[in-house]
């Protein structure tokens, strides 16, 4: 597991938008890798006005990647599904719930070169019956936005816990007991979230001083979710 060692540490990040290049320069300087979900119809051509996100309340503009600036925003980074046009799966039929992965997976594999094999819930929304159409539609594991604060590894890999979301009070803190413990069994520190947070809050050094504690240790290894995960 892990490539021989004992914990791994991994992020997620949603939505694909202009503010994970900042994130991905500082994952890269510290030698980190994360996975990144994506709602491909929002990838427009350039020359179109590049989509946003609605938000009601973000300080800051939340637009996504032109489709041709997407291959070398992620490079080294794995790409990941997170439904055509970002809907609550929950209320879509299970016709329409297949179709939102189906066709994400496919615009994904023609813009990355790569088949997607996870994903993230659009608002973290998901039930039984979404759960099963994932699987159906190839999905090997889907993070939910629950955070436990542990370390363990997750069993049900389509309903994925994370650790922890960046803003949270415990991050450092979770972050000293990660790197001091001595474990017998396996860790995963998994982090997730917004790169559009960061500009919102202008709080950019709470990632910044997460991957400066945790980056260059012998006994973690860094990965994309599959890489961790699967
Ligand atoms: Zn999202």
């Amino acid at each position: 597991m892990f490539n021989g060692k004992m914990k791994a540490l991994t992020f997620s990040y949603d939505d694909g938008i202009t503010t994970d290049g900042r994130l991905i320069d500082i994952l890269n300087r510290y030698g980190m890798r994360g996975t990144f979900n994506l709602n491909s119809a929002t990838h427009v051509e350039r020359g179109n006005p590049r989509m946003e996100r609605i938000a009601k309340d973000r300080k800051t503009q939340v637009a996504r990647y032109w489709r041709d600036e997407l291959a070398d925003v992620y490079k080294g980074h794995e790409i990941a599904v997170h439904a055509l046009t970002h809907p609550d799966l929950t209320k879509l039929s299970e016709e329409e719930c297949c179709h939102e992965i189906l066709a994400d997976v496919e615009n994904l594999t023609a813009y990355f070169g790569t088949k997607p094999v996870g994903m993230a819930y659009p608002y973290g929304t998901h039930n039984d019956a979404v759960v099963n159409v994932l699987r159906d539609c190839g999905i090997r594991y889907s993070r939910t936005t629950v955070s436990t604060r542990r370390f363990d590894i997750p069993c049900d890999l389509l309903r994925l816990p994370a650790t922890c979301h960046h803003n949270d009070a415990a991050l450092m803190e979770l972050a000293e007991q990660f790197v001091n413990a001595e474990p017998e069994t396996p860790m995963l520190f998994y982090v997730w979230g917004h790169s559009y947070e960061f500009a919102d809050r202008d709080n950019w050094d709470v990632i910044e001083r997460f991957c400066d504690y945790m980056a260059g240790r012998d006994d973690i290894f860094y990965g994309t979710n599959a890489e961790v995960l699967l």
